[in-house]
């Protein structure tokens, strides 16, 4: 272990967007709050704690969460007023340290560890950044205290909400040991299934196993990342104010896959899981990437850019078909599908959609493009957008 191990704070707003919604109105306090997109294909952004007690949870389609609870108070996504509020938190945390790299809206990594000889260590710095959050917008937010990225993300999460958790250096395996094995970045279903069948469950199992058995299971680089999370090694730096320049999610199935059907299945879930990562990043995109790697390896990918940068799953979804049929999926076997959108503006980039922000439906006046596609296709059905996206098909090709 080093002699002066980094301070590093991870900090999340508690059920950020619902927060927002109940301190904007009040009566809403206590009541089970669940913001999310309007369509048929809308997902869950936010449920507050009350919704989360009957089973809802975000990245849930909202149909499912109007089944759990449907005495609920749904509410549409004000990506603005989100925002705003964002801004605010992120000029709380920049007061004390240059270093924050933002995760999303409601989520930063903060090194410390010059600001110590100042400020006082990192616990203290992290009470006394919770305190201002309280006081200045009155919403919560949970931190974890550590020497690491990794163990400051896991201990945010684990007390909340409104958590303080502080792993002293020298104390990381001992912390993560009786955790599951899902909490560790960059472990997958998958993986924790085949984790599963080698007899670990949590942290502390899989730190156990041998680094041979591991890398032979999962090849040599992904095999020594399991290795070095499960002892809580990550040297990875708190980058300042990275930009994305594309947000994108893949995975690697375990079987390959065959059917038309299920492939498309797959892209559903991919697309429905970026929307979600857009929205939480407050941004969308124009450029929709498909990547494709067949059973032998083969890799290709097939891009197109939109007239209008789009956020939302049913034309993520629905724009990956198109590609998808430039490929040779359904007649060759499919070993990893890849989701991904780039050229990113903020969220309320209104173009040909901002026709479409001034009917009225719900008093708020401000809408994020999300809102009002979700309004489009409440309106006219996803068709409504689809044309668009055809048109724009002689996109590039990579
Ligand atoms: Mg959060």
């Amino acid at each position: 272990m080093s002699q002066h191990p980094r301070q590093i704070i991870h900090l999340d707003m508690d059920a950020f967007y619902a927060s927002v919604e109940m301190l904007d109105r009040p009566e809403l306090v206590g009541q089970p709050v669940i913001v999310g997109g309007a369509s048929n294909r809308g997902v869950v952004s936010a449920a507050s704690y009350e919704a989360r007690k009957y089973g809802i949870h975000s990245a849930m389609p909202m149909v499912a969460a109007r089944r759990l609870c449907p005495h609920g108070v749904f509410l549409p996504v004000r990506m603005a007023r989100y925002r705003e509020l964002s801004e605010q938190i992120m000029a709380i945390f920049h007061r004390f340290t240059p270093l924050v790299e933002p995760l999303s809206l409601d989520e930063a990594f903060l090194d410390v560890t010059a600001s110590r000889a100042l400020l006082g260590d990192g616990a203290t710095i992290a009470e006394a950044i919770k305190r201002r959050v309280r006081e200045e917008t009155g919403l919560t937010v949970s931190a974890g205290v550590a020497s690491s990225k990794l163990v400051a993300k896991i201990a945010s999460d684990l007390h909340k909400p409104d958590g303080f958790t502080l792993v002293p250096p020298g104390q990381e395996r001992e912390f993560l040991a009786p955790l599951p094995i899902g909490r560790l970045w960059g472990v997958g279903t998958a993986t924790a299934k085949t984790l599963a069948l080698m007899g670990a469950s949590t942290i502390g199992d899989l730190a156990r196993l041998p680094l041979a058995l591991l890398t032979a299971k999962f090849g040599p680089s992904h095999g020594e990342h399991l290795h070095l999370v499960a002892q809580g090694i990550d040297e990875r730096e708190v980058e300042p104010e990275q930009e994305a320049k594309s947000i994108g999610n893949e995975e690697t199935f375990e079987k390959d896959l065959r059917e038309q059907q299920v492939i498309e299945r797959e892209l559903l879930g991919l697309s429905t899981k970026v929307a979600r990562r857009l929205r939480r990043h407050g941004v969308c995109g124009r450029t929709i990437t498909l990547k494709v790697k067949y059973h032998d390896f083969r890799q290709i990918t097939r891009s197109v850019t939109l007239p209008v940068a789009t956020c939302d799953e049913g034309e993520l979804y629905g724009t990956t078909k198109v590609l998808l049929d430039r490929t040779e999926a359904g007649q060759v076997p499919v070993r990893l599908l890849g989701v991904s959108v780039s050229g990113l503006t903020a969220g309320e980039a209104g173009g040909q959609l901002s026709l479409f922000a001034t009917q009225p439906k719900k008093k708020g006046k401000q809408h994020g493009l999300h809102a009002a596609v979700d309004r489009i296709t409440d309106k006219y059905g996803q068709q409504a957008i689809k044309p668009a996206t055809l048109l724009a098909g002689e996109g590039k090709k990579e």
